[in-house]
């Protein structure tokens, strides 16, 4: 590491774009609200992105002399980065469960690999989409002050979102500790590339949480289904309703 002094200690991916910065020397602010009209940065710019060579307008010390004065951001960036680190950690788990049991596993599709995708907070607990060469599940950890280690692997969970409700599986797994997962697809044969699954991963995000997603139920919609029946054939057999999985999955088969 560059031998950056101050509090930071030239950590710069410690502190969140919205850090305010002090010159250590000569106390001078730098904020990425303002800029620095001197060197002519731009308001917005964070102190990471001012050029290697910015330095204190006041008295001239490098950028390494800065530290941190205050952030508003670090909260923020504190939780990114445990969620990201809790989706390193699943993807290390299910990396060692390719590699031990399932690569010759003939119905797997060695096109694809284990990925976590779009892992966010939904109640306080982080949830996203798993790939691997063997399913595509939807996936909820435990949030910062649970323990799921205990949970009973095989019993059932229907978990509410704004686009319906779900049904979870309880699993534990030892690094990881317990998790919750919905399955979307398996096997994952129809899947041509890792692309094209991250982007069927990232739609079932949008639509999971798209209220436009929920089953009709207004009166108008209730209007709509009385005509329709009317005006339908007697004899005709009612069209079977869309599982909530299925609408959030945007009609790809499913082989599960
Ligand atoms: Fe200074």
């Amino acid at each position: 590491m560059i031998g950056f002094e101050g509090s930071f200690l030239g950590a710069q991916d410690k502190i969140s774009p919205q850090a305010i910065m002090e010159c250590k020397i000569c106390w001078t602010p730098y904020d990425p609200g303002e800029g620095d009209d001197y060197r002519q940065i731009d308001p917005g710019t964070a102190f990471a992105d001012l050029p290697g060579d910015w330095s204190c307008p006041n008295c001239g010390a490098p950028k390494a002399q800065f530290m941190v004065l205050e952030d508003p951001g670090a909260e923020a960036a504190a939780e990114a980065a445990w969620i990201e680190a809790l989706g390193a950690k699943l993807v290390a788990e299910f990396r060692e469960i390719w590699h031990s049991k399932m690569r010759d596993v003939p119905m797997v599709n060695t096109r694809l690999s284990i990925e976590a995708i779009g892992f966010r907070l939904y109640d306080g607990r982080p949830l996203g989409v798993l790939i691997s060469p063997w399913f595509m599940n939807l996936i909820q950890l435990p949030g910062k002050n649970e323990d799921w280690r205990d949970l009973t692997s095989g019993d059932k969970e229907i978990i509410g979102f704004p686009s319906g409700e779900y049904e979870f599986i309880h699993n534990t797994r030892e690094m990881i500790g317990g998790y919750k997962a919905c399955s979307l697809f398996s096997p994952m044969g129809e899947f041509a590339t890792q692309m094209q699954a991250q982007e069927v991963a990232r739609a079932v995000m949008l639509a999971l949480f798209d209220e436009a997603n929920r089953a009709p139920s207004d009166r108008a919609a209730d209007i709509r289904a009385a005509r329709e029946a009317e005006l339908a054939p007697k004899d005709a057999p009612e069209p079977p309703a869309p599982s909530r999985r299925a609408v959030i999955t945007g009609g790809m088969a499913e082989t599960g």
